[in-house]
Parts: C-alpha cells; sequence; structure tokens
C-alpha cells in the first residue's frame, strides 16, 4: 500500500459510511502472473522497436497544449511519408484497425449508397458486416482465396453497378496475398467510385502509393509493420474524398466523424478544437514509429521486407513445405501462409511452436481456418535471424508432430 493510500485507513472509510458489507462485489486479488514473451511472429502484433518501447513511458501531456499539437503536427507529417500523399486530412483513429475500416466506409458511403466488396479474405467481410450495420448497400464479388483480383474482374461490376465505393484489402493477413493495385483508382474513378483501400498488414512493408494510385480512403494499423502498440489506426482521404464528405447528406458516428476530427487535428490550419482525449502514450509511439520509418526510409523498409521474406520462402522450399499462394507475384511480404501436409493438425503445430521454440505463428482466420498457418515476418522481426530462426523451428515442428499426428 503506498503512503497515499495508507492515510485513507479502515476506520475514516468506515466514519464514510462505506462498511464493507454495502459492497456486493469485493475487491478482486489481482495477482501477477509470470509471462514468457515470445517471438512475435503471427501475423499481427508485432514486436516494438526498442525505442518506441521506451516512448511509451513519455510524460502524460493534455491533448490541449503545444507540446501534444507538436506532436499531432509530426504524426501528420510521417502519415503523409508513409501513405505517399499530400492530402491534408489525414490523422489517426483513437481505436484499432477496424476503427480505420469504420471510419473510411462511414464517412465516405451514406445509408442506401452503394458499396462493392471485392472479397477473397475476412477483412472484405468485416467491411461487408460493418457496412450492413450503417444501412449501405452492399455487393460482393469474390475470389478464390489464394489468387487476387484483376481488373478485368472488378470492371463488369463497376460498370452495371456505378458503387459509391469498392473496398479492397491491399495486403491480405487472412491469405497472405498483396492486390496489385496500379490502376484500380483510375478504374474506378472511370463509374464514379471511391477506391477504399486496407493497408494495416501491408503499409510501409510493401510499396504503396496514395495519390499515384489514385486511392481516395485508406487506414492502416500500428502493430503491424510500423512495430507499435495497437490502439491507432491512422487514416488518409483524397481531395475526391473530401469533397464527398463535404457534400454528403448522412452523418457518420460521432466518434468517427471526420467533419469534427480534422479540428482537432488542425488538418486545415488554425483549429485545435476538442473532440475527444487523445492518447499521449500511444500517439508518442506512432511518432516513434514513423520517426524510425523516416529514418529507415521507405524504399529500404520495403526492400528489406522483401529480402527477409525471400530468404524465408527459400528456407521453406529447402524445408519442403508448401506455400498456399501459387503465384509469387500474389504472395505478401510481411505475412506468409503455409499448407501442411496431409493429416498434420494446424492448432497442434502452432501450440508446439509456442511451447518448444516460444515462437508464435497463427494458424488459418476466416477463410483460411484449417488450410495454412500464418506467419508474419515483418516490421522490427523482419531480419535474416528471424527468418532463418522460424524456418528451423518450422522443420523441427514438422519433424516432431510426424509420428504423433499421422
Ligand atoms: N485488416 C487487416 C489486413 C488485418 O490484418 C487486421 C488485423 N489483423 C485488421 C484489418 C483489423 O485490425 P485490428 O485488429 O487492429 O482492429
Amino acid at each position: 500500500m503506498t503512503s497515499v493510500y495508507r492515510q485513507f485507513s479502515l476506520a475514516s472509510a468506515r466514519s464514510l459510511n462505506m462498511a464493507s458489507n454495502k459492497f456486493i462485489v469485493p475487491p478482486p486479488r489481482i495477482v501477477d502472473r509470470e509471462i514468457v514473451k515470445p517471438l512475435l511472429c503471427g501475423p499481427g502484433p508485432c514486436d516494438y522497436h526498442p525505442s518506441v518501447e521506451k516512448v511509451l513511458s513519455k510524460p502524460v501531456l493534455s491533448p490541449i497544449c503545444d507540446e501534444f499539437f507538436n506532436v499531432l503536427d509530426d504524426i501528420r507529417a510521417g502519415l503523409q511519408y508513409v501513405f505517399q500523399t499530400r492530402s491534408k486530412l489525414v490523422l489517426a483513429m483513437s481505436g484499432s484497425g477496424h476503427s480505420g475500416m469504420e471510419a473510411v466506409i462511414s464517412n465516405l458511403v451514406g445509408p442506401g449508397e452503394t458499396l462493392l466488396i471485392a472479397s477473397r479474405g475476412i477483412w472484405d467481410q468485416r467491411a461487408f458486416i460493418i457496412a450492413n450495420r450503417y444501412g449501405i448497400k452492399t455487393e460482393v464479388v469474390s475470389v478464390p482465396l489464394d489468387v487476387t483480383f484483376s481488373p478485368e474482374q472488378l470492371e463488369p461490376k463497376l460498370k452495371k453497378l456505378r458503387p459509391t465505393a469498392l473496398f479492397i484489402t491491399h495486403g491480405d493477413s487472412s491469405t497472405g496475398t498483396v492486390q496489385n493495385l496500379q490502376g484500380l483508382g483510375d478504374l474506378c474513378h472511370k463509374y464514379g467510385t471511391l477506391l477504399l483501400v486496407d493497408t494495416v498488414v501491408s503499409l510501409a512493408g510493401v510499396p504503396f502509393f496514395m495519390d499515384e494510385w489514385g486511392i481516395d480512403g485508406v487506414y492502416t494499423s500500428t502493430q503491424k509493420v510500423f512495430s507499435g502498440p495497437a490502439g491507432i489506426s491512422p487514416v488518409a482521404f483524397s481531395a475526391r474524398a473530401e469533397a464527398k464528405i463535404k457534400s454528403r447528406k448522412h452523418d457518420p458516428p460521432f466518434y468517427f466523424d471526420m467533419k469534427l476530427l480534422a479540428p482537432q487535428w488542425n488538418c486545415y490550419g488554425s483549429t485545435r478544437t476538442y473532440h475527444h482525449t487523445l492518447s499521449p502514450p500511444l500517439f508518442w509511439a506512432l511518432r516513434c514509429c514513423l520517426q524510425e520509418i523516416a529514418k529507415e526510409t521507405l524504399p529500404v523498409s520495403w526492400a528489406r521486407h522483401a529480402a527477409t521474406t525471400a530468404r524465408f520462402h527459400k528456407r521453406l522450399r529447402e524445408y519442403s513445405f508448401e506455400f498456399l499462394i501459387p503465384k509469387p507475384e500474389d504472395r505478401l511480404a510481411t505475412v506468409t501462409t503455409v499448407k501442411l501436409p496431409k493429416g498434420y493438425d494446424y492448432q497442434e503445430f502452432v501450440k508446439y511452436m509456442r511451447a518448444k521454440h516460444n515462437i508464435l505463428i497463427f494458424a488459418g482466420l476466416g477463410p483460411t481456418v484449417g488450410k495454412a498457418l500464418r506467419i508474419g515476418i515483418m516490421g522490427v522481426n523482419s531480419t535474416t535471424q528471424v527468418a532463418d530462426s522460424v524456418a528451423e523451428a518450422m522443420a523441427d515442428t514438422l519433424r516432431a508432430l510426424k509420428k504423433s499426428s499421422l
């Protein structure tokens, strides 16, 4: 008990008529447990940059003070760099990646309007669920889980439906695929459609050019390639998207409304209004992640991820692992999906990797349940050493489980 608390004895509590018999719930015994931290090689979260760990204990600031305004300005500059956009409407949502997804959809597509969803993994299914909750009309165009979309598959739907927006996932962590987005913005704009993109597990790990590719609404998250804590979701909106926000007839949820958040983030200059309390530790952390990316530079980060994954895949091939995604150009550099030989149990494999090697990888999610392992080697963990350790641990696990599983 600290000295501050000691001043408040049971006697003084009684005198305040707070006798224990008034309480229907007693104070819980919250005990500390030992945690053996694993190497985080699932599709997220990733380990922190050592520098991020340090800034998490920086001083708490009020969200309305000059020091904090500087943090927000630094974050906006860093986000314009990682998204490669000159757009002004760039900020971070207080919430994990799903909050970015909800913000992008609910700000740009109104009830009764149509959202076309290009579906190949679980995140497009989430977009479908979210859009339906907002009364948005949803249309789906699908491909099998182990391939990506070609413009020829999307154009007939865009032409026929002329939807308000198309939703597509860049890097899909449930399937391990990366969608080629070049040319897609122009294709969408030809039919008056906005292009909305999930880059949660791809941004800063693989090339992405928001303005050049004509992307109108995009979000990401901080616990993947950024190597920071979960709980903030950077978003960016194009000039087309801003025009839609200004002219729209509907109100998105208060917490996600860009019309209210832009002034808090001073997106258009000289406005520092209060909308909600931003979390100082999380924003220090995001600022630090962006500082790390700016120091390394995007081309170097993309090249590092490509080289590490090429090495990882080479090692996996040597150990006779089979990839879920047949075409190498469809494989995502941050998350690899691997099929196990017949008779192996995916959950058992994941458990053994943690128990024996203290490496966390995941089994399939959504359409890949029972069909793949998902291994994320990204951010601070995208190194030759991690690639080799994980490949060797996987080979050992395959050997060890052979007898019991078959
Ligand atoms: N999109 C993708 C591609 C993801 O990998 C994830 C999280 N695994 C999400 C969206 C959702 O993000 P969050 O869990 O941070 O809400």
